[in-house]
């Protein structure tokens, strides 16, 4: 088993970050993780002047995977989340949607008991799930906090235990890194976190020859998602709309038109959130859709 330390973390997805393991397809792989924060919040505060925002979203990793190349695909499946002390959740002016209604910047913790998340003794059932998961992109260093092709700060709550997350793969040995892991979210995280907490994530990576994706794709057991993120949500959509589109148009018998029709009567439009510096959509074909099209398989 693989094991990598929270210790070993970077705050950009970078070809040039220097890996702290090599790995292989195939390989089980645990990633310990800090919360978006570095775990530098332990207490309800009405003070956060000291939070240093040099120290947010890390990303245990890189890992480097033998025999990954460019226009490969990274399939990662995620086995486990298993959460690790107590979450944190956050808001302060102008962070967020609502971030000129508020004056201070503010935390609750949320200690996690019997599979809730408790919120000021409002209990909240858990949906764990991964906001930060990326390989290194093709271009300049990204930082952790935006998302993109490469994937990154997505913070989609489908990134969750049992999916797989597809991302394609830009440099030689992909560079997988991850955390920001979510006790609870709510698609939008409108108020700029979620319930933050560090974990241990255990997954398992595949390489996946003679296939190239534009952006990211997950898989559930119900369903797939093209992922996509930009600017605005208008062209977050259009980018997730058409990735999915010309996967399909090759795989299905359909005309153009048709599967246009089908697409606006079966998919759905979802958003992951609009609080990160590029805003992240998902667009969801379910499985028995696609079997009545006779694809068995998106990828
Ligand atoms: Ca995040
Ligand atoms: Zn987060």
């Amino acid at each position: 088993m693989n094991f990598i330390n929270k210790e070993n973390h970077t705050f950009t997805f970078s070809s040039s970050n220097k890996s702290v393991q090599t790995v292989k397809s195939g390989d089980t792989i645990v990633f310990e993780t800090y919360d978006c924060n570095c775990n530098q919040i332990t207490c309800d505060s009405d003070d956060l002047e000291l939070l240093d925002f040099d120290r947010v979203n890390p990303a245990t990793g890189p890992v480097y995977i033998e025999n990954a190349k460019p226009n490969q695909v990274l399939k990662v499946n995620i086995n486990s989340i298993d959460l690790q002390g107590n979450a944190v959740a956050m808001t302060g002016p102008g962070f967020g949607v609502l971030g000129d209604k508020i004056e201070k910047m503010t935390s609750n913790v949320l200690k996690i008991e019997n599979d809730k998340a408790i919120f000021k003794n409002i209990e909240l059932p858990l949906n764990k799930m991964i906001g930060v998961i990326g390989v290194a992109p093709s271009g300049d260093a990204i930082k952790c906090g935006t998302p993109g092709s490469h994937g990154g700060n997505m913070d989609c709550k489908i990134i969750a235990e049992g999916a797989s997350i597809y991302l394609p793969i830009f440099t030689e040995g992909a560079l997988l890194s991850m955390g920001d892991v979510h006790a609870v979210m709510g698609d939008g995280e409108i108020g700029i976190t979620g319930a933050e907490i560090g974990a241990k994530i255990e997954v398992s990576i595949e390489l996946i020859d003679n296939l190239t994706l534009e952006n990211p794709i997950i898989e559930t057991d119900e369903a797939y998602y093209t992922i996509a993120s930009a600017l605005t949500l208008d062209e977050a959509y259009q980018v997730a709309v058409e990735n999915m589109f010309d996967i399909l148009l090759p795989k299905c018998n359909l005309y153009k038109n048709d599967l246009v029709m089908f697409l606006s009567l079966a998919a759905d439009i979802e958003v992951c959130q609009v609080v990160d510096p590029l805003k992240t959509i998902r667009f969801k074909i379910g499985k028995d859709a696609l079997n009545k099209l006779n694809v068995t398989n998106l990828l």
